[in-house]
């Protein structure tokens, strides 16, 4: 039986649903990482630090758990180019347009116009509207020219794999400002990011201090 639902009802729903405002974005918890849940397990002493915003929203699949550990394990990844991850926070908040949760161009940038991060900061969010689609997107200084506010951010999308993995990789395409791949056996930065591929080679290092320091995106560590 087909059910007619008299179209004034319909009408009045829709204005009904219209009329409900969106919540206010809001900061809900915050999940500090402080220096002494950052050991630093360089081969070598560290020559310069990182700090990270990290950005989620409460109605997300993402366990913030999940977040600090991987961005615990991304930072240890680092450490080989002498890099030390000295403090990480993962802001989390609610409300707001319901279109904060998607990366997408528009929306994304009045998103980092209103949270304000450090850079770099990784926004953790349910998927990517743009087209073609990528598990994770990182903007440098070369695919920002025109939306500014994106430069050294890192989108990951819930169908991310391999997350530590994943971070690292993304955050060092961020740190040597570029989103060249290499094909090296078991390298960071081949295309295809899996936990056996984790290491950067000496001139990817030497990039990523250096694109990074002149960013503004690491600071160098004190001569001892
Ligand atoms: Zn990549």
């Amino acid at each position: 039986m087909v059910r007619i639902v008299p179209l004034a009802c319909l009408a009045v729903a829709a204005l009904a649903a219209h009329a409900q405002p969106a919540a206010p974005l809001r900061l809900a918890d915050t999940w500090p990482l402080p220096e002494h849940e950052l050991p630093y397990a360089g081969a070598a002493p560290a020559t310069h630090r990182l700090q990270l915003d990290l950005v989620a929203f409460v109605d997300t699949t993402w366990k913030p758990e999940a977040i600090v550990t991987a961005v615990r394990a991304a930072g240890a990844l680092l450490a080989q180019c002498g890099i030390r991850l000295e403090r990480a926070e993962l802001y989390r908040f609610e409300g707001g347009d319901p279109g904060y949760r998607y990366l997408w161009t528009p929306v994304s940038r009045e998103l980092v116009r209103r949270v304000r991060p450090a850079k770099p900061a990784l926004f953790f969010v349910r998927d990517s509207r743009h087209v073609p689609t990528f598990d994770a997107e990182a903007f440098g200084t070369g695919n920002s020219a025109t939306r500014p506010e994106l430069a050294f951010t890192v989108w990951v999308t819930a169908y991310i794999r391999d997350l530590p993995v994943a971070l690292a990789h993304e955050l060092a395409h961020v740190l040597m400002d570029s989103g060249a791949h290499s094909v090296e056996p078991g390298n960071l930065m081949r295309d295809r990011t899996a936990p056996e591929n984790a290491t950067l080679a000496p001139a990817q290092c030497a990039r990523m201090v250096e694109a990074g320091e002149r960013n503004g995106l690491l600071q160098r560590e004190p001569a001892r």
